[in-house]
């Protein structure tokens, strides 16, 4: 390895582990489920993005093998030279009935799909209103754009009318978007859509909103742009097909003309190996499901509000969250991260997030009820932070 490099990979790793930020990893040794295996414990796990449990859904598992067995592992190529399958073709035309458009287009991920579509639409001569909590991928995707970037205070509409205005009257700039997580996966709380319509409408801006963790979660399962019935105002509806959905992968669901440029323009789609057959057929049929019922979304949201229910009455601060994510804040880095220490040592998996990922002093302990925990579990989860918590002087 060359000097400079291992000089510079010695000291950054070093400084880290100093300043407690270095996250080791625990791998999972079994189903990413309600309980999960990890070095060798049985823990109720509350810190997947498997909402609806589909993850592990037994059908899903089984569509997936058939798949395999028909079509084998890969698709054998990038999508426009012959790794297109009928099986993507069915995916799409899916997704924009989920989704409520003319059509849709999927991604390998959906980190991806952010980095894919933002830049086959923004350049240098455009303007991005970001909202200042957006996903990494989403700062990324804007990053590779090259166009102006420009924060606005999260969920603030008076800072982003501000900055509409001055941004599309400066007459510098071709095209200004405004950008959005549908849900904010710190604090589980929902984007004033029909607000940032409205200012995208007085300002001729594009629309773009990635629900990653609202859909199979909101609009009654088909996410935060059909919760405010919005589906016929929003350019880019962009979704992850990982979390809710249990698979893997990432969309856009929009006009046709703008699909069909992403299918010429975005990188990721040109030159990146198409999504495999089995997880394809998997996420269609999980996709249908969320379709045909509520059965799951209403046991998640039924799981949530319980649990929240129950750490509130603890006097436990959970924050203002307006979906099943169930922030528990501590405050103090250190002590988040003790908490979530002994939680797992007592036989909850929830992992702490701490600053860079949340502001420094809002530490906190996420929590992601699922469709399948039970009420049993949740009690047994809840008993536990009660134990911790008052051990640890975080609640009385
Ligand atoms: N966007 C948002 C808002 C997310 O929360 C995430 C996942 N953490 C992603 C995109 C990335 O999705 P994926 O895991 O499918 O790459």
């Amino acid at each position: 390895m060359s000097n400079v490099l291992n000089n510079f990979l010695t000291e950054n790793l070093d400084a880290l582990k100093n300043q407690g930020l270095y996250n080791e990893i625990d791998p999972v040794e079994g189903p990413n489920g309600a309980k999960i295996n990890v070095r060798g414990s049985e823990l109720i796990n509350l810190s997947s993005n498997n909402y609806l449990g589909l993850a592990t859904n037994p059908a899903l598992k089984q569509i997936a093998k058939d798949a395999v067995d028909k079509y084998g592992v890969g698709a054998g190529a990038v999508r426009t030279i012959n790794g297109t399958l009928d099986l993507h073709v069915r995916l799409e035309q899916k997704l924009a009935e989920f989704k409520g458009t003319e059509a849709a287009i999927s991604y390998q991920s959906g980190f991806n799909c952010n980095m894919a579509a933002i830049s086959a639409v923004m350049d240098k001569n455009d303007a991005i209103l970001s909202d200042q909590l957006n996903h990494a991928s989403i700062i990324d995707g804007c990053r590779l754009s090259k166009a102006k970037i420009i924060p606005f205070n999260h969920s603030d509409m008076e800072d982003l009318r501000a900055k509409a205005k001055q941004a599309t009257e400066s007459g510098q700039y071709n095209k200004v978007m405004v950008i959005t997580d549908g849900v904010f996966s710190m604090d589980g709380d929902i984007a004033k859509l029909p607000e940032i319509v409205e200012i995208a409408k007085e300002f001729d801006l594009i629309t773009y909103v990635d629900d990653a963790h609202g859909s199979g979660v909101t609009g009654k399962g088909k996410g935060t742009v059909k919760h405010f019935g919005l589906e016929k105002e929003i350019d880019f509806q962009i979704g992850t097909l990982s979390k809710a959905i249990g698979v893997v992968g990432g969309y856009v669901a929009g006009k046709k003309n703008l699909i069909d440029w992403l299918k010429v323009r975005s990188r990721p789609f040109l030159f990146s190996t198409a999504l495999p057959p089995g997880d394809v057929a998997a996420i269609t049929a999980a996709v249908q499901m969320i379709i045909d019922s509520t059965e799951l979304h209403d046991k998640l949201w039924e799981n949530g509000d319980y649990l929240k229910a129950g750490l509130s009455k603890l006097g436990f601060d959970i924050g203002a969250s307006e979906t099943p994510i169930t922030p528990c804040i501590i405050g103090d880095e250190k002590l988040t991260q003790t908490f979530s220490k002994r939680l797992f040592e007592e036989g909850v998996y929830a992992k702490s997030i701490v600053f860079p990922t949340v502001p420094k002093g809002t530490g906190r302990v996420r929590n992601m009820p699922t469709a399948d925990h039970t009420k049993e579990m949740l009690d047994e989860a809840i008993a536990i932070y009660e134990k911790v918590g008052k051990e640890l002087g975080v609640i009385n």
